[in-house]
């Protein structure tokens, strides 16, 4: 998508925005979002509303979608106006290009992201693919609206002719968007559970267990990196329903993943005897159980680090930093020589670059002098847009301990 000027009338139908200077730079830099500092006048714009955004001068940037309530207030559809009646036609074409691009990309799974919201130039939208059931999330007021929401379910039976779509919602952004709180639900068909592959291994999915089951699909490509080099005695630290683990399982001698939640676990033991795999799983707080390890002299050949992203905003990165440089020096100590460290993070805000200086700072404290033989980040399915930097936030670095 490119923004630029256009000097053509905006359709009637749809309220004109107005943006500011800086408002107007980021659309030119190729950013989709405007911020509310930054709308001089909604124009009458209704919550969801497809709008024509200009600037003070009266240049048209193009169309985009309009949140009443979110701090993100325009999300641009393209550098043109678009007439409402022509949206439902422009969902199901950027719907078919979204689809289109997986099949290309997307090998050894039947479970990926469909739709990635603005990196596929769908704000708002999340769809993701487990085998015969599709998981849905409309994050924004424009994506709520009954009839848009009848368009992309659709749209997407037409596409996957699925068992099941359940829609999950994610509370928090629905109350940013001031939408009401609702359940997750089966919306088309009848099935919310299956099982589903990915690289050879088996997963349980249930749709609307209220912690949702299944594996982290932007972590697919680097579970199967990590059982390229992984090997020994392993630890899955923040193990979840063991997507590293049961990926590790068939290379390592031994395998243990911990996490703390007891729900979590239980869906992983499911997992594991799927697989007819056996490995050992502790619930524990990872912070403590790595400092007892440690303290008593505990080796690995093989340690992954996933944790819950810690920056949730710009303001938490210099705490997220320390928090991972703890984490990752533990994990450190505890590995032998030629042992794989596997760790991420999942927060946007904290850039790669802070992330590969806080692992060198954790491998100097640590004596270890590590080697960076893959920098991995989201798995292809999770395509990320130049210009809309938000659409990158997973580093995974694969290191060896000499
Ligand atoms: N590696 C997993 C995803 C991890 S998500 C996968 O690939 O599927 C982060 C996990 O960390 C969650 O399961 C959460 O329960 C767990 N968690 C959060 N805080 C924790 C803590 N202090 N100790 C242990 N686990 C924790």
């Amino acid at each position: 998508m490119s923004v630029h000027s256009a000097s053509r009338q905006s359709p009637k139908s749809a309220a004109r925005v107005i943006v500011n200077a800086r408002g107007a730079a980021r659309l030119r830099s190729g950013h989709c979002w405007v911020y509310r500092s930054d709308v001089v006048s909604a124009g009458g714009a209704a919550a969801g509303a497809l709008v024509t955004v200009a600037d003070a001068a009266g240049n048209t940037l193009g169309a985009a979608l309009y949140s009443s309530s979110s701090q993100i207030a325009v999300r641009m559809l393209g550098s043109q106006p678009i007439a409402e009646e022509d949206y439902p036609a422009l969902l199901d074409q950027r719907l078919a290009g979204a689809v289109a691009l997986r099949q290309r990309l997307v090998r050894d799974s039947n479970a990926y992201r469909v739709v990635f919201s603005e990196a596929d130039f769908l704000p708002g939208l999340i769809v993701d693919r487990y085998h015969d059931v599709l998981s849905l999330q409309m994050l924004t007021q424009a994506m709520d609206l009954p009839p848009r929401r009848q368009a992309i379910l659709d749209a997407l039976v037409k596409q996957f002719a699925p068992a099941g779509i359940v829609e999950r919602m994610d509370e928090r952004v629905r109350e940013l968007e001031n939408l009401p709180a609702r359940a997750a639900e089966v919306v088309w068909g009848a099935k919310a559970e299956t099982v589903f592959t990915m690289n050879g291994v088996r997963f349980q999915y249930d749709g609307l267990s209220g912690q949702k089951t299944g594996a982290f699909l932007d972590q697919r490509e680097n579970y199967a990196a990590t059982a390229r080099y992984a090997k020994g005695d392993a630890l899955d630290v923040f193990c979840y329903q063991g997507g590293f683990a049961l990926h590790l399982a068939g290379v390592c001698a031994h395998v243990a993943g911990i996490d703390s939640s007891r729900a979590a676990l239980e869906a992983a033991e499911r997992n594991a005897t799927l697989n007819g795999r056996e490995l050992e799983w502790i619930e524990a707080n990872a912070f403590d159980l790595l400092k007892d390890y440690a303290a008593a002299g505990r080796q690995f050949d093989t340690v992954v680090l996933d944790p819950p992203p810690f920056a949730k905003t710009k303001r938490a990165v210099a705490a997220a930093l320390r928090g991972y440089k703890e984490l990752n020096l533990r994990a450190l100590k505890m590995l032998r020589r030629d042992g794989l460290l596997v760790t991420c993070s999942c927060s946007f805000h904290v850039r790669e670059a802070d992330f590969l200086e806080m692992l060198a700072a954790a491998a100097l404290d640590a004596h270890k002098p590590l080697q960076v033989v893959e920098r991995r980040t989201q798995a292809v399915d999770h395509p990320v847009l130049l210009t809309v930097p938000e659409t990158q936030y997973l580093k995974c670095v694969l290191a060896i301990v000499r």
